[in-house]
C-alpha cells in the first residue's frame, strides 16, 4: 500500500481558522492516529476508506474533513452523513455543531421517530450545509424534495459495514440515496470493522479509494480487558449479573442482550430486585429512547441494558464496563459492543457470560480477532 502523509498536528492540516478554533475549543489538543492519517486524504478530495479501532476519533476525522470542504457562503446541502441508528446520527450531528461552532455551520439530524416540522422550516428558510441521518428518513426527505442533493459533494457512511450489510436492509436505501447524488460526489466510508465482502461492495460506488485499514489482530483494543464467566446454564446468568452490579456502578456500564424482549425482561427483573437500571431498544417510543439516552449521558442512570442498537458508535466516555449477557450473534458486533468502553485510550473491561453452548462461539471470537479471553478473576477488585 501507498505510504500516507501523516499530519502530526491540527495546524499542519491547513484547516480554515474558524475550524481550527472550533477543534481547540472543543478540547482536542493533538490529532489521534486516524485523524493524522485520514483528514488530509479526505480534504484532498479522494474517496477514502477509513478503518480504525473503536473510540479513536473517527467521527472528528470525517467531520473535520467535511467542515473543511463546506462553502459557508452557500446555503445548500453539501455533506451528507449516514449512520445506522437515530442516537448515533444525533450524536454525530452534535459533533458537527461543536467542531463547527465558529463557522456558523448549519447542521441537522434527520432521523426516524421524530417530527421534523421545525427542522424542515429552518432548512427551508435558513438553509442546511450538513445532514447527519438514518438512511430511511434521509431518503424520504430527498424524495419529498425537502433535502436538495444537487450540490452534495461528500457522502459519509459511518459504521459502513453495518450500513452495507446484506442482513439489515439499509443497503438498498443507501444505493437509492446514492443515485440522487452528483456523479462527482466524494465518498468516505468509516468503521472499526471492515470485511472483504464490504470492501468488494464499496467498489460499486467508490473510485480508487485511499484505504486505511487495520489488521484483524489489531482491531481489539489493549486497554479493554476481556473476560468470560462460565455461568453454565442460562438460569445462572441473572445471579451472576446481580453479583457484578456494584462493579457496574463504579462508573457506568452497559449490558447487552440479543433481543428486545430479553432486554425488557431483564430490566424488569433487575428492578424488582432493587437494582437501578434503565433499558433501551428499537421498539421503544423515540421520546422514551431520548430520555434514557439523556439520563445515561448525564450520568443520572449508571447501568443500561440494551440490544445491538447500542452496539455501534455511541460515545459515553464514562462507560468502563460492558457485559455480554448474551454473546452477540454478529461477530463484528463483539468488537463494537466492548468498544463502548475504553473510549479514546481510557481503560475498559468486558465480561462475557458463557453457557455450555457458548463455548465454541467464544473460541470463534478469540480466533477471529487473535485475542485471549480469560476467565474472570475471583476477586472483582482485580478487574
Ligand atoms: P470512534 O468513532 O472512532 O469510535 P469517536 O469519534 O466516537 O470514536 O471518539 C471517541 C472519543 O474520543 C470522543 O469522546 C471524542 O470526543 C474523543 N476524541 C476524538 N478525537 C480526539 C482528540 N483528537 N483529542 C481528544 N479527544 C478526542
Ligand atoms: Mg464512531
Amino acid at each position: 500500500s501507498r505510504k500516507l502523509k501523516i499530519s502530526p498536528t491540527f495546524e499542519s492540516m491547513n484547516l480554515k481558522d474558524d475550524l481550527l478554533r472550533g477543534i481547540y475549543s472543543y478540547g482536542f489538543e493533538a490529532p489521534s492516529a486516524i485523524q493524522s492519517r485520514a483528514i488530509s486524504q479526505i480534504i484532498s478530495g479522494k474517496d477514502v476508506i477509513a478503518q480504525a479501532q473503536s473510540g479513536t476519533g473517527k467521527t472528528a476525522t470525517f467531520t473535520i474533513g467535511a467542515l473543511q470542504a463546506i462553502q459557508l457562503k452557500r446555503k445548500d446541502l453539501q455533506a451528507l452523513v449516514l449512520s445506522p441508528t437515530r442516537e448515533l446520527a444525533s450524536q454525530i450531528c452534535q459533533v458537527v455543531c461543536n467542531l463547527g461552532d465558529y463557522m456558523n455551520v448549519k447542521a441537522f439530524a434527520i432521523t426516524g421517530g421524530k417530527t421534523l416540522k421545525d427542522d424542515i422550516k429552518k432548512i427551508q428558510s435558513n438553509g442546511c450545509h450538513v445532514v447527519s441521518g438514518t438512511p430511511g428518513r434521509v431518503l424520504d426527505m430527498i424524495k419529498r424534495q425537502i433535502l436538495q442533493t444537487r450540490n452534495v459533494s461528500m457522502l459519509i457512511l459511518d459504521e459502513a459495514d453495518e450500513l452495507l450489510s446484506e442482513t439489515l436492509g439499509f443497503k438498498q436505501q443507501i444505493y437509492d440515496i446514492f443515485t440522487k447524488l452528483p456523479k462527482a460526489c466524494q465518498v468516505v466510508v468509516v468503521s472499526a470493522t471492515m470485511s472483504k465482502d464490504i470492501l468488494e461492495i464499496t467498489k460499486k460506488f467508490m473510485s480508487q479509494p485511499v484505504k486505511i485499514l487495520v489488521k484483524k489482530d489489531e482491531i481489539s483494543l489493549e486497554g479493554i480487558k476481556q473476560y468470560f464467566v462460565d455461568v453454565d446454564k442460562e438460569e445462572w446468568k441473572f445471579d451472576t449479573l446481580c453479583d457484578l452490579y456494584d462493579s457496574l456502578t463504579i462508573t457506568q456500564g452497559v449490558i447487552f442482550c440479543n433481543t428486545k424482549k430479553k432486554v425488557e425482561w431483564l430490566a424488569q427483573k433487575m428492578s424488582q430486585s432493587n437494582f437501578a437500571v434503565v433499558a433501551m431498544h428499537g421498539d421503544m417510543k423515540q421520546e422514551d429512547r431520548d430520555k434514557v439516552m439523556n439520563d445515561f449521558r448525564t450520568g443520572h442512570s449508571r447501568v443500561l441494558i440494551s440490544t445491538d442498537v447500542w452496539a455501534r458508535g455511541i460515545d459515553v466516555q464514562q462507560v468502563s464496563l460492558v457485559i455480554n449477557y448474551d454473546l452477540p450473534e454478529i461477530m463484528e458486533n463483539y468488537i463494537h459492543r466492548i468498544g463502548r468502553s475504553g473510549r479514546f485510550g481510557r481503560k475498559g473491561t468486558a465480561i462475557n457470560f458463557i453457557t455450555t453452548t457458548d463455548v465454541s462461539k467464544l473460541k470463534q471470537i478469540e480466533k477471529y480477532y487473535c485475542i485471549r479471553i480469560k476467565a474472570m478473576p475471583a476477586s472483582l477488585s482485580d478487574l
